[in-house]
């Protein structure tokens, strides 16, 4: 081109042309195409020129096409690259987020796991812990009841020795005339009675701590009870010179309802222990009073006081305060416990203020349940006639039965218990002994007798079967029966009595005691031949004779009246027809009793029926039932013909 050969240059520009295209070189084409267009256009070819020309621009803008794809997809690779980097980042990232996650996971459920283990081992030790505390407990509890079975039973067993010591001891009082053996005698005596008040709060406790103690309220006087409890240490204030005092601030004719038995044991023991710790000369007294709804006992003494520190623990179980010479007093340190135990099943407190060496103040609170019916008061105690009360035995005509000496049966196992009874009974009666029930049956077989009296506790055949047999025996069935047992549980005593036992008495008795009831049920003997009193509600046998009618007659009459108190023996002579003094005639010939014992003797015989239906619900409701106004009556007089209390029966009905 420099040479202006433009016509070589063409030639070779054409043959480049051609070897670059074979080649590909793009570059070296596009300069060849430009060339070659000035080559044309110098040799004055503008065709050429123009044709190269635009196959320079059309290269050259397909280069440049080309180039800016190849940076586009360079661009677009590299954005792919730098995605997928950041992908990978990402992933890397989230991997890591899982791992961690997992870690966190893993760290969490070791921490739950370690925690439920902790629990469960914590769980399990309580769990033992627990299971051993209950056999500690039940351990406890059955060591308790041991104790408390122990407890029963020894003081079962030491009342017949008790009998054996005070029942001889009565008798030789009785003869003693010499002074001093007699003060001997009586200090035995006291002794005696107060191991037996001894073994009785043993009793006591174990019933308490089998729970076997419940409340029972009936209406009271209250006066009457307080009076008649305070005043019963009124001969003992006397030996010991000690002055007392009873201020009642109530009305006398407050009637409460009240669990007696429980209030008086309280009582007795605040005023026992108040003339125990008080010097000769001092002074105890009893106050009651009424504060808001409470009932207040207050016993004061001017006594040796209790010392602060032993304060809180005179309540406590067999506590007896450290300067105190309660051993040689006679206490064992329960009397208050039990006091304490009774007053909470009263709903009540007792709470104690005391100066040492000056003065005791214990105050007695129950609640006041103003019973809906009142009961008069009857009269006041004086101090002489509690000193003139005598000890002696009642002279009573002795009993003949169809003109002879009654005949005694003795059922009794122990030989000492049975040489005492035989030596009592024998004074005054004809007798046999057998030491058991099967022994007695071949008697009865053979011989007659007038009364039985048999333990329960036998060898071979125990009372209460024995008695089974006699009560099914036409003839032995009507024989008076008294069951003398150690054993005081009142099962038992229902259990002799719905067995038709006649009376039942526990060991240890005194002579008075037993001679009376074997007088008693053998002047009965006679009317209960005629007049078989169980049977007032079963026969309705036809009658023979014009009296035997009227007796008949009666009878109904007064059942018929038999809720009326004001049911009187006018009344029942006005309603037959006859005279008083005729009907006591008649009624004395076929029963024995006098009309009042009579129409008494049908209400308590009523009373037992209803009592034993499940129709009343309190004794209160049947004694009102068969027309006895006074519950206290009511419940004496039952005992006295049943050997039991209502009460009794209607709790085991
Ligand atoms: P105890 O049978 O020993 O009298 P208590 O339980 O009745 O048992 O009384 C416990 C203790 O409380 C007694 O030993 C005595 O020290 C003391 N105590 C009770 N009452 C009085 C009182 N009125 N005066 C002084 N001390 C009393």
């Amino acid at each position: 081109m420099a040479k202006n050969d433009y016509i070589n240059a063409i030639k070779y520009l054409e043959k480049a042309i051609k070897l670059n295209k074979g080649n590909g070189i793009y570059t070296h084409l596009l300069d060849n195409y430009i060339v070659l267009a000035y080559a044309y256009r110098n040799a004055g070819d503008f065709k050429n020129a123009v044709y190269y020309y635009d196959k320079h621009h059309d290269l050259s803008d397909s280069l440049d096409q080309q180039d800016s794809r190849r940076q586009i997809i360079e661009m677009v690779t590299k954005y792919q690259v730098k995605e997928k980097e950041t992908q990978l980042k990402l992933q890397k990232i989230q991997l890591d987020l899982k791992n961690t996650k997992l870690l966190n996971q893993k760290y969490l459920n070791i921490a739950i796991a370690i925690i439920a283990g902790l629990l469960l081992f914590t769980a399990i030790l309580i769990f033992f812990n627990l299971q051993r505390r209950k056999q500690i407990n039940n351990k406890m509890k059955s060591l308790d009841e041991a104790k408390n079975r122990f407890f029963a039973n020894i003081s079962h067993e030491l009342r017949s020795p008790l009998t054996l010591i005070l029942a001889p001891l009565e008798s030789i009082i009785e003869r003693t005339k010499n002074k001093i053996d007699l003060a001997e005698l009586q200090l035995m005596k006291s002794n005696s009675r107060k191991m037996l008040n001894l073994v009785n709060e043993i009793l006591n406790l174990s019933k308490l701590e089998s729970g076997k103690i419940s409340l029972d309220e009936i209406p009271v006087n209250l006066y009457s009870l307080c009076q008649r409890i305070f005043f019963s240490f009124q001969s003992l204030a006397k030996f010991r010179l000690i002055k007392t005092d009873f201020v009642y601030e109530l009305d006398k004719n407050l009637t409460v309802l009240l669990d007696i038995e429980k209030f008086e044991k309280i009582l007795n023991n605040l005023i026992s222990n108040a003339m125990k710790y008080s010097f000769s000369g001092g002074n105890v007294s009893l106050r009651v009073l009424q504060v808001q709804n409470s009932l207040l006992f207050e016993v004061k003494d001017t006594g040796k006081g209790i010392h602060p520190d032993d304060l809180p623990k005179i309540f406590d179980r067999y506590y007896q305060a450290g300067h105190s010479e309660a051993q040689i007093l006679g206490g064992a340190g329960i009397g208050l416990a039990i006091a304490q135990e009774f007053a909470k099943i009263l709903n009540g407190t007792i709470e104690v203020e005391s100066v040492p060496g000056k003065c005791s103040c214990f105050t007695f609170t129950i609640p006041l349940k103003p019973a809906s019916k009142s009961i008069p008061y009857l009269s006041d105690i004086s101090n002489k006639a509690i000193s003139a009360k005598t000890d002696k035995l009642p002279k009573f005509k002795p009993v003949l039965i169809d003109g002879k000496k009654p005949r005694i049966l003795i059922v009794e196992d122990e030989i000492q218990m049975s040489h005492y009874l035989q030596k009592i009974i024998g004074e005054k009666y004809d007798f046999k002994a057998v030491p058991d029930g099967k022994e007695a049956l071949k008697l009865l077989e053979k011989e007659h007798f007038d009364l039985i009296t048999s333990d329960v506790m036998m060898p071979n055949m125990n009372g209460f079967e024995f008695k089974e047999i006699v009560q099914k025996n036409r003839n032995w069935k009507r024989i008076p029966f008294i069951m003398l047992t150690a054993r005081s549980l009142e099962e038992d005593k229902l259990k002799g009595f719905q067995l038709g036992v006649d009376d039942y008495i526990t060991k240890p008795f005194s002579i008075k005691e037993l001679l009376v009831r074997i007088h008693n049920l053998l002047t009965n003997k006679s009317r209960r031949d005629i007049w078989n009193k169980e049977d007032i509600y079963k026969s309705d046998e036809k009658t023979v004779s014009i009296e035997e009618d009227l007796l008949h007659r009666a009878k109904k009459t007064v059942i018929e009246n038999i809720d009326l108190p004001e049911f009187s023996v006018s009344d029942l002579a006005g309603q037959l027809n006859y005279s008083k003094r005729q009907l006591e005639r008649i009624i004395k010939k076929y029963t024995g009793l006098t009309p009042n014992a009579f129409i008494r003797e049908i209400r308590l015989q009523k009373a037992l029926s209803l009592l034993k239906s499940k129709k009343y619900l309190t004794v209160l409701e049947v004694c009102y039932e068969v027309g006895i106004s006074s519950p206290a009556y009511f419940s004496r007089k039952f005992k006295e013909r049943f050997g039991i209390t209502p009460r009794d029966v209607n709790a085991n009905k």
